[in-house]
């Protein structure tokens, strides 16, 4: 089985072996000899974004950028071990996110809080500080030329403030890392299958729906999801992301969930409401989604709790 997943036009789809087969991705882009990672997996992702670029004849000397679309550990987590591998390549990150990358500390303490010491190494690895001055911060409207072609970042916030997307011209598509939403393989023929990703704990309604809009202002082709892969035809999704944002407000409202029991039974009802209205079988639906149900509960939980300080 190769790596790689040819998605046309230099777009190349990487399985970072996060959780589950096919849970997160990272993008390969070629161009004219260059090479650009958007997203890095983990650190323990590395090996098969090795073995996708000498599928395709690629030296890690050709390696350009690597592009975390945020700096959550699933999508930026491997960045210091890729600036190892890649001696050429630049980091480019958001504004709000480089000093993450300077210093992971914070992130990895943050981390380290949730899933506790021996879990965080199992599932992250090992993230050191990048240096410095192979940082390129990426404000929006920056265009970065790879080979031929350019990458133009714009600020996407609503799930993090740390976010950008990046559209790819010539590829007719957005890489939308979280703002896009998740969808897995076994949801994609579904309608309004494409979900918010609302996970603690800068979750912003409001900034999340104009984001997705922006996407969407694009008119791209397909959609590059972290979670999982190339979506099509996202204009279908214009109504229903945003009626999900609001579904998920609704339901997090009206529970008020003060404590960790208040997310549990937020978890629980957002579960019932995915499943009810995407009408998917109930024995697969914790395998596939249960995860995500949890973090979006307790991004939610967070956001209210915060609204009820302000
Ligand atoms: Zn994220």
């Amino acid at each position: 089985m190769p790596q790689h997943e040819d998605l046309g036009r230099g777009v190349y789809c990487i399985d970072a072996d996060y959780l589950r087969p096919r849970l997160a991705a990272i993008y390969l882009v070629v161009d004219n000899g260059e090479a650009a990672f958007i997203e890095t997996g983990t650190s323990h992702s590395l090996a098969n974004a090795l073995a996708a670029l000498a599928e395709l004849k690629l030296d890690p000397g050709q390696v350009r950028y690597v592009i975390p679309t945020h700096v959550h550990l699933d999508h930026a987590g491997g960045a210091s071990a890729m600036m190892e591998a890649f001696p050429h390549a630049e980091l480019v990150i958001h504004p709000r996110g480089a000093r993450h990358m300077i210093d992971p500390s914070a992130l990895v303490a943050a981390s380290e809080a949730v899933y506790g010491k021996a879990a965080f190494a199992r599932l992250y690895g090992q993230i050191q500080p990048v240096e410095e001055q192979r940082i390129r911060v990426a404000d929006d409207g920056t265009r970065l030329e790879l080979g031929r072609r350019q990458l133009e970042f714009f600020d996407t916030p609503g799930h993090a403030r740390h976010h950008f997307c990046i559209r790819d011209a010539t590829a007719g598509g957005i890489f939308t890392g979280d703002t896009g939403g998740f969808c897995y393989d076994q949801h994609k023929h579904l309608e309004g299958a494409l979900l918010p990703s609302t996970v603690p704990t800068q979750f912003e309604p409001e900034a999340l729906k104009a984001s997705f809009a922006r996407i969407l202002g694009y008119e791209p082709e397909r959609l590059f999801l972290t979670h999982y892969g190339e979506f099509r035809d996202p204009a279908t999704q214009a109504d229903s992301f945003d009626a999900w944002v609001d579904r998920f407000v609704d339901l997090c409202r009206e529970l008020g969930p003060r404590d960790s029991a208040g997310e549990r039974a937020l978890e629980h009802r957002l579960g019932e409401c995915v499943r009810n209205r995407l009408d998917v079988d109930g024995d697969n639906f914790d395998g596939i989604l249960g995860g995500d149900m949890r973090l979006n509960a307790q991004g939610l939980a967070h956001w209210w709790r915060r609204e009820q300080r302000d």
